[in-house]
C-alpha cells in the first residue's frame, strides 16, 4: 500500500512525531485525544487512530490522498474530516492541529463566550499567532457536519472552538500551527483567571496596528 518516501516527506513525518510528543509531554494532549495533520504536495499526513500524540512512529503515521483515501500508513484519526475541511478552504493551510486542550476546552463551554470572538485580543501574540476564533456549535463526536461547519466558513479562519470539544488550529507550517495552538490555549487560560476581573483588551486601533505591521494570519 505504501511507496517509497521521499527525503521531504521523511522529514515531514519525524518532525510530526517530534512536535507531538513535545506537546502530549506539555500536557496539551492526554490519553489518545487530539489529532495533527501535515499537508505534502501528493497528500495529506495524519496522525492515525487510538495513538497518544506522544507515541506517533513516522513511518506508521497514517497518509491520505487529497480525496480523502487512505493510502499509506496505520488507520488514520476518526477526525480527518475536521483537517480536510481547512485544507479545501485555507490555500495557504499547511498543517493543522487539533487538541482537547484544558483551557481552550473550557472556553468552549461557558456558557457566554462570544461566538463571533471568544478570543477576545488580551495580547498582541494571540493576534498575530491566531486571529479572530469563531465557536461552532456543538456535534456529536466524529460527526462530519462539523467538517460541513468548517466549509461554511469559507478559509475566513484560522482557527475554530468546537462547543463543549475544542480548538481547530491551522498554519502555514506543522511549526507555525503547533505555535499558533499553544498561544491560544495559554490565552484562554488568561481569559479564565481573568474573569470577573475588569479587563483591559487591545483595543481596535492597536489590532489594526500588529495586522498592518505583521500581517493578517
Ligand atoms: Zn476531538
Amino acid at each position: 500500500m505504501s511507496g517509497a518516501i521521499s527525503p521531504a516527506e521523511g522529514a515531514a513525518r519525524a518532525e510530526m512525531a517530534r512536535l507531538c510528543r513535545s506537546l502530549f509531554e506539555r500536557g496539551f494532549s492526554v490519553g489518545t485525544a487530539g489529532n495533527v495533520s501535515v499537508r505534502l504536495e501528493d497528500g495529506i499526513l495524519m496522525s492515525p487512530t487510538n495513538v497518544r500524540l506522544g507515541d506517533l512512529i513516522p513511518e506508521r503515521i497514517s497518509k491520505l490522498d487529497f480525496e480523502g483515501r487512505h493510502v499509506a500508513g496505520d488507520k488514520p484519526t476518526k477526525e480527518t474530516f475536521l483537517h480536510q475541511a481547512f485544507y479545501d478552504t485555507r490555500p495557504e493551510a499547511g498543517a493543522v492541529v487539533h487538541l482537547h486542550s484544558t483551557w481552550a476546552t473550557a472556553l468552549s463551554c461557558l456558557a457566554d463566550t462570544d461566538p463571533e470572538d471568544c478570543v477576545p485580543p488580551l495580547t498582541p501574540y494571540v493576534v498575530m499567532r491566531v486571529g479572530t476564533v469563531k465557536l461552532l456549535p456543538y456535534t456529536r463526536p466524529g460527526d462530519p457536519a462539523t467538517g460541513t461547519l468548517i466549509r461554511a466558513l469559507q478559509g475566513r479562519y484560522a482557527a475554530v472552538l468546537l462547543a463543549n470539544h475544542g480548538p481547530v488550529v491551522s498554519g502555514r507550517t506543522l511549526f507555525s500551527a503547533v505555535a499558533a495552538a499553544e498561544e491560544l490555549e495559554e490565552t484562554a487560560r488568561l481569559l479564565v483567571a481573568l474573569r470577573g476581573h475588569p479587563t483591559r483588551l487591545l483595543t481596535e486601533a492597536q489590532v489594526a496596528d500588529l495586522k498592518a505591521t505583521f500581517g493578517t494570519i
